[in-house]
């Protein structure tokens, strides 16, 4: 899979002719591109409704490409209120396949307004990414590796609104993923984060997991 670093908690994830944008924050500080650079989209996938996970423009790519548009019941009709035509309505523990990928809404601890926060586990064909949203660590997080064999585990290091890089470690720990990302870091001053401190408490936490550590902007390539 083609994972691609959009800066904050935003991904761009291709698998085959797939593409699917996670809280795509494109008007964000980091953001390599904009709303008007989007040409394809399938599924675009937000996990609750702060101003830094996308909610508008994951509304305007969803509006352009036809994609399907997935959330929490709340703000999936939120969404078809907006004018999206393709919307999935998901609640806690619910999935839904979409093409060949599968999307699992799972739990978070965070706030927000519509709804409630989550996270989402997409099954690709070319692998299992697990985007906690924001939250702090919990021990079901353990449960999510156990039950659906996480490939790529997207962790929030930036700590004041998320996990720290403590939390992070301990998170990747229970995930036990092959790879994880460090994201939702160094957008703003509060959130600044020592990447290099998490990728040394990963590898004192869990043995055989990578810690790849990307710019915004950045591509890179992953088979699992
Ligand atoms: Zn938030």
């Amino acid at each position: 899979m083609k994972v691609t670093y959009l800066g904050h908690a935003s991904f761009k994830i291709e698998c085959r002719e797939n593409v699917v944008y996670i809280d795509p924050w494109l008007t964000g500080p980091t953001s390599p591109m904009k709303v008007d650079d989007v040409e394809k989209a399938d599924i675009v996938l937000v996990t609750h409704d702060h101003g830094d996970h996308g909610y508008a423009e994951a509304i305007e790519i969803c509006k352009k490409t036809g994609a399907y548009f997935v959330a929490i019941n709340e703000l999936g009709i939120q969404a078809k209120g907006d004018g999206v035509e393709n919307v999935h309505t998901l609640n806690i523990g619910g999935s839904v396949e979409i093409g060949d990928i599968n999307v699992t809404l799972v739990h978070a601890f965070h706030s927000c307004g519509k709804g409630a926060p989550t996270g989402f586990i997409a099954k690709f064909p070319c692998g299992t990414v697990y985007h906690p949203g924001d939250t702090g660590v919990f021990s079901d997080m353990r449960l999510f590796g156990e039950m659906y064999g996480i490939d790529l585990f997207l962790s929030c290091i930036g700590s004041y609104y998320v996990m720290d890089e403590h939390q992070a470690a301990m998170a990747t720990k229970l995930v036990n993923p092959k790879v994880v990302i460090p994201m939702h870091y160094d957008t703003f001053p509060v959130i600044k984060a020592d990447t290099e401190d998490f990728r040394n408490k990963v590898s004192q936490a869990v043995k055989d997991v990578k810690v790849e550590i990307m710019k915004p902007g950045e591509s890179i390539e992953l088979k699992f």
